[in-house]
């Protein structure tokens, strides 16, 4: 039976910002003198609250450089003003989904004004916007989706999550929600396991997504 609420994770789903915010928070974990890389910076934090992403930080550098995020944010927000893309073709897909909609991310509502306005979808979604500062524990804890549900007024088990992350699906499966996980072409096989291994239906173009979700 078809959802009556599909919730879309923003990152790496909705907004091709993935590449640019791993790239960047290597490039500072790196000058703070950790010996990360790109694979490894996407494996650790992507799809992780800011909160989630501190307590991760703070293991591996000994300690939380005071304007990490400070920097982060700047970096970031300097990038996605200059350019984002969206996720091919989902704005197709939006348009073939008759369910409600809304979006559910570790991200900020800041930098989700700047990326979703971008690409055109911050009005589309003006007033189902939600973020982990929303709820007291991020994702992978299953709070933001059960939040975001709650407030489209719409029950857990009538809901999906399209996610790209992890601990996206992790928090989507502890909500009683099923996941949908996007792994478009080039997504890592280990990645790709994990993401199945973690409850997730795999789909990698948003064109199949109407069709998956019985539309
Ligand atoms: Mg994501």
């Amino acid at each position: 039976m078809a959802p009556d609420l599909v919730i879309f994770d923003c990152d790496g789903v909705l907004v091709d910002t993935e590449p640019t915010s791993n790239r960047i928070l290597c490039a500072l974990l790196c000058e703070h003198g950790d010996a990360i890389d790109i694979p490894t910076t996407i494996e650790v934090f992507k799809g992780r609250s800011m909160a989630s992403c501190t307590t991760l930080i703070t293991e591996r550098l000994g300690r939380m450089p005071a304007d990490f995020w400070e920097q982060y944010v700047a970096r970031t927000n300097r990038a996605f003003e200059e350019h984002v893309a969206p996720i091919p073709h989902v704005v197709t897909a939006l348009d073939a989904i008759p369910a409600a909609t809304c979006v559910a991310s570790s991200g900020r509502y800041a930098k989700m004004q700047i990326t979703l306005g971008q690409i055109g979808l911050w009005d589309r979604f003006l007033g189902r916007i939600y973020c982990a500062a929303d709820v007291a524990r991020g994702k992978p804890a299953p709070d933001l989706f059960q939040y975001a549900a709650r407030q489209m007024g719409i029950a857990a088990d009538r809901a999906v999550v399209i996610e790209d992350s992890l601990p996206g699906v992790v928090a989507a499966r502890a909500a009683g929600m099923i996941a949908f996980g996007y792994a478009p072409p080039g997504t890592p096989a280990t990645a790709q396991t994990a993401l199945a291994d973690a409850g997730a239906a795999l789909f990698s173009d948003m064109r199949e997504l109407p069709g998956l979700l019985g539309f």
